[in-house]
């Protein structure tokens, strides 16, 4: 029997807990959270819309598409991915192939953007960003959203990231502040910027086989791989961000659970002052690491 033609007919709640359970038996971090939105978003319904009809028995077609749903997430992958999107500092991200699922620990880089920024502009200065490695466009359109007057460039070795990071700053309404341009790193790019945000490949490359399978499976490499010793990104960018800073403008790199020494180190090698110490997420993993280029 198929799993949908095993779900067809059973209520919204027992279709529910029948997923909840498969998810829970192939080891599924938090499998009754992942039944609920899978179930919700193939039905188009909310928390409180799949409460009201709970009782209500599932049509064939439903019971097909959120079979479907459970296949894919039986397989590891996100439920993100599964859904095309993500939230992110508040704001929905459309996801693709080339785009890195949005951690919520990569939100401790505009945390400390935004610290900085508070600290050093006024609210309503016209800010030149630019973010490397830009992906779905996560962190260079959270600080858009967040600085009115602020404009952003977002690069990506990827055409198809960079297509999706499109979409979304047009479904954000921020397309006119961010524009987006395909190229190695920062290799591209004319300064100055104020700011600079990178999350670049930070995995040791011999990590990445043994990382966790959704992210293993489903995240692309090219976005994970930092090379031999995790390192390589920090230390093509560094010196290309150092050059393209405003005096007194700012890197900001998230960094690896065990790289904030090392990435510290290497931009005071390019002529960065530490102006901070590195910010911890909420795991209390050293997350973001900045630096300043001092005034002359
Ligand atoms: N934070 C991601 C992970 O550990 C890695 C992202 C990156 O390499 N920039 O899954």
């Amino acid at each position: 029997m198929s799993a949908s033609a095993s779900l067809a007919g059973l209520t919204v709640e027992a279709a529910r807990r029948a997923l909840a359970a498969k998810f829970k038996a192939s080891n599924i971090d938090s499998p009754d959270l992942d039944a609920r939105l899978l179930i919700g978003a193939a039905l188009g319904l909310d928390h409180t819309g799949l409460a009201v009809q709970s009782d209500r028995k599932m049509t064939e077609d439903e019971a097909g598409v959120i079979a479907s749903f459970a296949q894919r997430r039986l397989m590891h992958e996100p439920v993100a991915r599964i859904l095309g999107h993500k939230e992110f500092w508040g704001l929905d991200l459309r996801l693709s192939d080339a785009t890195l699922v949005p951690r919520p620990d990569t939100e401790t880089i505009v945390a400390a953007a935004l610290e900085i920024i508070g600290n050093d502009f006024a609210k309503d200065s016209k800010l030149r960003i630019a973010d490397i490695g830009t992906g779905s466009g996560a962190i260079l359109l959270a600080l858009l959203s967040e600085l009115p007057a602020a404009t952003g460039i977002g690069t990506d070795i990827s055409g198809e990231a960079l297509h999706t990071a499109e979409i979304n700053a047009q479904q954000l309404g921020l397309a006119n502040r961010a524009s987006f341009i395909q190229c190695d790193y920062a290799s591209a790019l004319d300064g100055p910027f104020d700011l600079i945000v990178s999350n670049p490949p930070y995995i040791r490359s011999a990590d990445i086989p043994v990382l966790d399978r959704d992210v293993r499976d489903h995240d692309p490499h090219l976005a994970l791989d930092g090379g031999p010793d995790g390192l390589d990104a920090y230390r093509a960018i560094t010196p290309q961000a150092a050059a393209l800073l405003a005096f007194g403008g700012v890197l900001i790199f998230e960094v690896g659970h065990d790289q904030s020494d090392q990435v510290s180190a290497l931009m005071e090698g390019a002529g960065l002052t530490l102006p901070h110490p590195p910010k911890a997420d909420l795991g209390g993993i050293y997350r973001a690491v900045m630096g300043r280029k001092a005034a002359i």
